[in-house]
């Protein structure tokens, strides 16, 4: 999963990147709006958090313009404290949460899980495919109830497959959503993590979508 971070003040952007990171997630960050417009506008990103007061182009304008353009992914926006108006602003711009200054780490992580969750169709925060569970709070995967030990990589993989299990998910999407803008990216190596993953989850679960993609869906009894 793929994070946009759009936040001018440094250490708070550098903060909520490195959680998030640790969490699991890949992440892209922007120090103002025209730059956070910008990727947001031209790269899919799983969910974004977006600093209302930006240098260069406020975030409800950034907002405002992504929606007006189709733009669907989930938004979380940071408002300063009291400012209850930002937030009203916010929602009817197209924000799907918002989390008031100072806040938690924490709280957004998990106001993030559930925007991606729900995004994808899952109302809880575990996510179950079959044998396999995806417990999105702990950032771990299990198979009939043992702990899988995932790399950070297969980890992602793994996650955007069962957030939608059942789709034929193409390589260049998974790639899309696993590495970040700077990643010198190769879709061949998705192959190679998919080789990696089914010899940790068996084999009959990951189908190949000849010229397509591949498909993760529960064994057939
Ligand atoms: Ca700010």
């Amino acid at each position: 999963m793929r994070i946009l971070v759009v936040e001018d003040d440094r250490d708070l952007n550098r903060q909520l990147a490195e959680a998030l990171i640790q969490a699991g997630y890949v992440v892209d960050r922007a120090a103002d709006g025209e730059e956070g417009h910008f990727l947001g506008d031209t790269e899919p990103y799983d969910a974004v958090i977006l600093d209302v007061g930006l240098p260069r182009m406020d975030g409800i304008s950034v907002l405002e313009r992504w929606r007006r353009d189709g733009r669907t992914m989930p938004v979380l926006i940071l408002t300063a404290r009291d400012r209850w108006s930002d937030k009203v602003a916010g929602i009817d711009a197209g924000a799907d949460d918002y989390v008031a200054k100072p806040f938690h780490v924490e709280e957004v992580l998990a106001r993030v899980r559930a925007l991606i969750r729900r995004a994808a169709g899952h109302a809880s925060s575990d996510i179950h495919c079959g044998p396999l569970r995806l417990d999105t709070r702990a950032s771990r995967a299990s198979l009939d109830g043992t702990p899988l030990k995932l790399t950070s990589h297969e980890y992602r993989l793994l996650s955007y497959l069962m957030h939608h299990q059942g789709e034929v998910v193409s390589r260049a999407v998974l790639t899309e959503h696993m590495y970040d803008q700077d990643f010198d990216r190769d879709s061949n190596t998705i192959e190679v993590f998919i080789g990696r993953l089914r010899r940790k989850i068996g084999s009959d679960m990951i189908e190949t979508v000849r010229g397509l993609g591949y498909r993760l869906s529960p064994p057939t009894p």
